[in-house]
């Protein structure tokens, strides 16, 4: 636990009850006041909150899917309005529902569309005049992928969202670059969660990367926890790819 260095700001963290959100929501803890949001697992956020508190951290849960707009705008506003503005924001949670094209069903496309680039709308846009209204510095990390970059087999719907992100991201950066509130992406390549599905071809994926292995949800953490900080202030509209030399 950082108590050391704790900063009185506030960060919030979807996704936040299993694999990289979980992994930030750790790395973070004792330096921000944590807001940990999930969808279905809130015996697990609420495990992470009191750990977290029982180290001398702060963090409250909030329980919302990301995909469904009117909550998102409703639980976001109370917690502001309880609690005040936020200081950062980890738009972390995401799904998927890998399909070859010709047999990707409506459902797999709209799904992953609304949750992982709908979110983007869905969550910020009711945090980010309260965001500009503290009339301080403040800190968005987008998490796009690989599969928005290079795209990937299986995964046309998932890809079109994360590169969803990165162009969200980069827009969003120049309108905010004055506020001092940063935007960024992270885009992490193959990272040991349970996201990673029997429809992934693991095997040939680890034959692309350079590294020879796959990721680990804490080296994700940190350099989310570097882009959270002041030491990034001045750094924006960028994307980061983190993925073991995979390109
Ligand atoms: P994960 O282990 O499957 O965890 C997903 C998290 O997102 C869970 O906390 C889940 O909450 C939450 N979530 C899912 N759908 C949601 C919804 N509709 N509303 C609210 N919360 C929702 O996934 P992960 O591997 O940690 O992935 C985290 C992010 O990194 C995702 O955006 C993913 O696309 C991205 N990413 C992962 C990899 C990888 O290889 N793992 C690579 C590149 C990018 P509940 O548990 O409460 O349902």
């Amino acid at each position: 636990m950082n108590k050391d260095i704790r900063e009185n700001k506030t960060v919030l963290i979807t996704g936040a009850s299993r694999g990289i959100g979980r992994a930030i929501a750790y790395k973070l803890a004792g330096i921000y006041d944590l807001v940990l949001c999930c969808k279905t697992n809130i015996q697990t956020a609420e495990k992470i909150k009191d750990d977290i508190c029982a180290s001398g951290g702060t963090a409250r849960v909030l329980q919302f899917d990301v995909s469904n707009r009117q909550s998102c705008k409703e639980i976001l506003e109370a917690d502001i309005q309880k609690n005040g503005a936020y200081y950062g924001v980890v738009l972390n949670a995401g799904i998927v529902a890998d399909n070859a094209f010709p047999a990707m069903t409506e459902d797999d496309w709209d799904s992953v569309l609304n949750c992982d680039l709908g979110s983007f709308y869905n969550v910020l846009q009711p945090l980010i005049m309260p965001m500009i209204r503290r009339r301080k510095d403040g800190r968005i990390v987008v998490i796009s992928s690989v599969s928005g970059i290079i795209g990937n087999r299986g995964q046309v719907n998932y890809s079109a969202a994360k590169a969803g992100l990165i162009g969200a991201v980069k827009a969003l950066a120049v309108e905010l670059a004055k506020r001092k509130i940063t935007v960024n992406a992270v885009a992490p390549g193959l990272i040991e969660t349970e996201i990673l599905n029997e429809n992934l071809p693991i095997e040939e994926i680890l034959k692309m990367i350079p590294a020879g292995r796959a990721g680990k949800a804490e080296e994700v953490a940190d350099l989310v926890e570097f882009l959270i900080s002041k030491k990034s202030s001045y750094i924006t509209r960028q994307v980061f790819a983190i993925n073991g030399g995979l390109c």
